[in-house]
């Protein structure tokens, strides 16, 4: 099978289109042959060597199929079934080795592409908005880069649950996304101060919840968008690392709460996992949460698709094809 293989991190280029051996599914695992594969921040992280990952490999980890073969002691999925997941290294190839019980299968009439985009950065929206600080009627939340592939779904569920939203982005062509996924307000935080434009648009009280995955460039600001005994959640860091900071101005910004949740521990368990992709692709299904593919490429331009995630030329979801 092809495969993009890393052997050093660095650059785009780095990204080596190769041919490997076809993997064989072992006990309890499942062989899935991929018809589209999700691109993810976390993978830009993991080529440059920000998130350790044994060298070589085979970067990504979001992709959805069709069972091909399963190992000894595989109950929940069968041949043919037609499958999706996130959180398994090996994702960028036509076929990846993945725990039979970390599969989904997908509902009828949501396709591949569809699947592929929807696990990560749909559970990710899921988890942040509903439970890592569950919004409701009453709360106003800060998405920060809300025409990203997080940002666009956070946007809709927010919504969905009755939150005002605020939305920031770099570009007018961002901001018509983000408000076609329901962003009551868009702030372009490259030109406009978004602290000054939330005290604003908030008469001043600012808001409950700042979901932030930009990090180092917004993060301060971010803490003195919150009202009160608000939350910020930094689920990333898109610009960069989060310097040290003193705990102290939590209690001097009003009591404020902060958290750095990780998907992996939203979704630990079968039952949760289950849970969650269920909610998340019955609404991709009913047409309640509408994923945007702002790019698909073929599986050997994943340096290209890198470069443009890199250089915030992206919107919605970046798909590969094997
Ligand atoms: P996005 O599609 O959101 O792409 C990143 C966006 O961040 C850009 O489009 C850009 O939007 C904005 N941005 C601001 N500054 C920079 C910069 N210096 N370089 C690049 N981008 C910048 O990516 P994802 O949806 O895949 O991921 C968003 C973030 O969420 C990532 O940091 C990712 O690691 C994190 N994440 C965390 C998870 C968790 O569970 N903790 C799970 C999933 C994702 P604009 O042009 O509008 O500024």
């Amino acid at each position: 099978m092809k495969a993009i293989r890393l052997h050093a991190f660095g650059g785009p280029e780095a990204l080596s289109y190769e041919e490997v051996p076809d993997p064989l599914p072992g006990a309890g695992q499942a062989l899935v042959r991929i018809e589209a594969v999700g691109v993810n921040f976390i993978d830009i992280y993991r080529r440059t060597g920000a998130y350790p990952v044994e060298l070589p490999c085979t970067l990504g980890s979001e992709a959805a199929g069709t069972v091909a073969a399963v190992g000894r002691g595989v109950a929940g999925v069968r041949l043919g079934d037609r499958v999706a997941y996130q959180g398994t290294l090996g994702s960028y190839a036509g076929l990846a080795v993945v725990a039979a019980e970390r599969l989904v299968r997908l509902p009828e009439g949501v396709g591949a592409r569809q699947g592929a985009a929807a696990m990560l950065q749909g559970m990710t929206a899921h988890y942040l908005a509903c439970t890592t600080r569950p919004l409701g009627p009453g709360d106003t939340c800060l998405v920060h880069a809300a025409a990203g592939g997080v940002g666009l779904l956070l946007c809709q569920i927010a919504r969905m649950r009755g939150a005002r939203v605020i939305g920031t982005v770099s570009t007018p062509a961002k901001a018509a996304l983000a408000r076609e996924a329901h962003a009551d307000d868009v702030i372009l935080y490259a030109e406009q101060d978004f602290e000054a434009e939330v005290r604003r648009l908030t008469g001043g009280a600012g808001v409950q919840v700042v979901y932030d995955s930009v990090g180092r460039t917004t993060f301060e600001k971010s803490l003195r968008c919150l009202a009160p005994r608000g939350t910020l959640v930094l689920f990333g860091q898109s610009s960069g690392p989060v310097a040290p900071f003193d705990p102290q101005l939590l209690s001097q910004r009003g009591s404020l709460s902060l958290t750095r949740p990780s998907l992996t521990h939203y979704v630990a368990t079968r039952a949760e996992l289950l849970a969650r992709a269920g909610e998340v692709l019955g609404w991709v299904r009913e047409g309640r949460l509408v994923l945007r593919v702002g790019a698909e490429l073929p599986l050997e331009h994943a340096a290209e698709a890198h470069r443009r995630l890199e250089a915030r030329a992206t919107t919605g979801k970046i798909l590969l094809i094997p």
